[in-house]
């Protein structure tokens, strides 16, 4: 086709340039990693070929040897990558190099501050890939040829890294893909042997392949024979080249293990932690999870890529194989290789497969270990920042996975009365630690925010007292303690539902609680009756020191935030009234107790109800009537 053949040019997306643009000047200062990024990918490339040659032998070409090849030329000041990988077809091209399509772009973008200094922190995220060449090079240069297509599909590819790029056809021999680098004058460094050697260390030496770089020039003597016989160049290998996961744990390094970190994950920050394990016996696997240091921005996207590398006996199966992990443990990267699959497994199979099953509540227990682990280490500083990031998804855990409900609870980190203090940092068995004498619950209150939780009315007992409570204000918390249920055999209770029942409460409290329920019966009779479609009851409360009443809801019906949430969401709310709880030693209830204008006396009563929606951060059904009944208070007041 002549179309083909032709020299084209293209603009990239605008994103992609974008995007190009600030990649560029936010990484100069890391240069080198243009090398691992473009080594991984080329790793990649060979996994991928390795796999499609299971079905297609063909595909080899005679050829089954993988490698990646680095040339340097100080002359013309240029380096090139080539690897007999499973290259791109022209389509693949302009798909793969001309668009920034992965998944989570345009989130990315938005989630851009404009600073550069934190915008940099973001890119480092992000994951450069390919276009990281172009903080080294002025010019990119790909040419490549699909593995098991004819030489004449080959493509080439280029593009100064600014608004197009360039296709046109050039046959190519091999199968696989060849990037060259004309750099810029001060990255002369990567036309460089040695250093380019040393990069390849620091960073590759984990990748499976063979890196090869020529020998370095004979000493003196042959040197003269050679030059005149231009002698083949012999290739040498630069990196270990063996899996890492299958090397000896004494024997990887911390900086291996975190090089290795970045390739799977194309992360740029170094991982929190990681756990490295071979499992022998009835089943035989080895995995390598890895806990980032940041979350993903698309971590709240239900389609975000998430799952381990599978490898079946080294062979590289699939990337985001999820079937390995929970849902609620979605941020965790890494590999698992397995002996017991079959080579030839899709990921059909590995949902029904029985095996799969048993790996994968072994790997979940391994990551609620490994995160244990991260609590107890001395200062807990690597694990506040893993809440901080992740704890919010991890609270999906005891709702997803019943079984390692305890485990996962010990795990949990919340904001308290104890504290006060926003940040979520206290541990269930630190409250249970520091439980009264006869308290038999575990106390939390739910809010839309923090302010709201840290001020509920629903306190003022329990402070007074000195009984602490959980602070919850993510929205995943309603759901969250609907299936806790309990812990440590303590249950949990929310104090903004059902009578408050305080096991600490003495013989004289509860004698007191009787007598004002009986010195307010006429109260409550009488604001029973003024707010009875709006309430399904009105009752004293000994829960109130400062406020003068609080909504309380049912002991079966939905909670405020949830209510809120399915609300928010369009769901149907089952229909339920909440329970008004008035404070008979509050002035304002005196003052309800001896008017005798009914009147007024409905204006105050409506006031106080919707005021406790106020607190409790709900949305008033009709504020307008609020406003009109407190103006008219208002007006009164001024006239007197
Ligand atoms: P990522 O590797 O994160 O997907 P990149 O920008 O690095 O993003 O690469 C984009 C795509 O280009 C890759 O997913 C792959 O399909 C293709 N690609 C890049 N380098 C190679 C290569 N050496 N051989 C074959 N395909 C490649």
């Amino acid at each position: 086709m002549t179309a083909d053949v032709k020299k084209e040019t293209l603009g990239f997306q605008t994103e992609a340039k974008q995007l190009l643009h600030l990649m560029i000047h936010s990484l100069y200062s890391n240069k080198e990693i243009f090398l691992r990024e473009l080594i991984s990918n080329s790793s990649d490339a060979i996994d991928k070929l390795r796999f499609a040659s299971l079905a297609d032998e063909s595909l080899l070409e005679g050829q089954a040897d993988y490698e990646i090849r680095v040339e340097v030329d100080k002359k013309k000041n240029t380096i090139t990558l080539s690897d007999n990988g499973i290259g791109m077809t022209r389509d693949e091209v302009i798909e793969n190099l001309g668009t920034i399509a992965k998944s989570g772009t345009a989130s990315f973008l938005e989630s851009l501050t404009g600073d550069a200094r934190k915008d940099s922190q973001l890119i480092g995220q992000f994951g450069v890939g390919f276009y990281s060449g172009f903080i080294v090079a002025e010019r990119v240069e790909v040419h490549t040829r699909k593995a098991g297509e004819p030489a004449d599909t080959g493509v080439l590819w280029e593009s100064h890294g600014e608004a197009e790029f360039s296709i046109e056809a050039k046959p190519k021999e091999t199968r696989g893909t060849s990037i060259t680098l004309y750099l810029k004058k001060d990255c002369k460094e990567f036309a460089d042997d040695w250093r380019v050697r040393s990069v390849i260390k620091k960073y590759s030496d984990h990748i499976s392949v063979p890196v090869l770089m020529a020998k370095p020039p004979a000493p003196e003597g042959d040197d003269k024979k050679k030059s005149a016989k231009e002698a083949e160049v012999e290739f040498e290998a630069v990196n270990e080249a063996t899996a890492l996961w299958t090397r000896p744990r004494t024997e990887v390094s911390d900086d291996e293990y975190k090089a290795f970190y970045k390739h799977v994950s194309h992360d740029f920050e170094d991982p929190l932690t990681w756990s490295h394990n071979k499992v022998e016996g009835k089943l035989e696997y080895t995995s390598l999870l890895y806990i980032p240091a940041r979350a993903p921005f698309d971590l709240w996207n239900r389609d975000m890529s998430r799952g381990l590398k599978l490898y079946v006996q080294r062979t590289f199966i699939m990337d985001d194989a999820e079937q390995f992990l929970p849902m609620y443990l979605r941020f965790v990267k890494g590999v698992v290789d397995s002996n017991d699959l079959s080579l030839n497994v899709s990921r059909e199979i590995l949902q029904q497969d029985p095996a799969v099953e048993n790996m994968r509540s072994a790997l979940t227990k391994r990551v609620l270990d490994m995160l244990g682990k991260m609590a107890k280490a001395k200062k807990g500083d690597d694990y506040a920042s893993f809440w901080k990031q992740f704890g919010s998804v991890l609270k999906e855990g005891p709702a997803e996975d019943m079984a390692n409900k305890d485990k996962i609870a010990k795990l949990l980190r919340f904001s308290t009365t104890h504290t006060d203090a926003e940040v979520q940092d206290q541990s269930l068995e630190d409250y249970v630690s520091r439980m009264q004498e006869k308290q038999d619950k575990i106390y939390y209150v739910v809010a839309e925010n923090f302010n709201t939780a840290r001020k509920s009315p629903h306190l003022e007992v329990f402070r007074k007292k000195g009984i602490e409570v959980l602070l919850l204000s993510d929205r995943v918390d309603d759901w969250l303690m609907n299936h806790l249920q309990e812990f440590d055999g303590k249950q949990f209770q929310d104090v903004a539902r059902g009578a408050l029942d305080l096991a600490s409460d003495s013989e004289d409290d509860k004698a007191a609680q009787e007598a004002l329920a009986k010195e307010s019966e006429a109260l409550v009779e009488r604001l029973s009756k003024v707010l009875d479609a709006k309430v399904s009851e009105v009752r004293a409360t000994a829960r109130l020191t400062d406020s003068v009443a609080c909504l309380v809801v049912g002991e079966h019906d939905i909670g405020a935030q949830m209510r809120r949430i399915l609300e928010s969401a369009g769901q149907p709310v089952p229909e339920s009234r909440p329970i008004l709880e008035i404070n008979p030693a509050h002035p304002l209830a005196h003052l309800l107790d001896t008017e005798q204008d009914e009147d007024r006396f409905s204006n105050l009563a409506h006031i106080i109800l919707d005021q406790a929606t106020l607190t409790e951060g709900g949305h008033l059904e009709d504020p307008a009537d609020y406003v009109s009944r407190m103006n008219a208070l208002l007006v009164e007041l001024s006239k007197a």
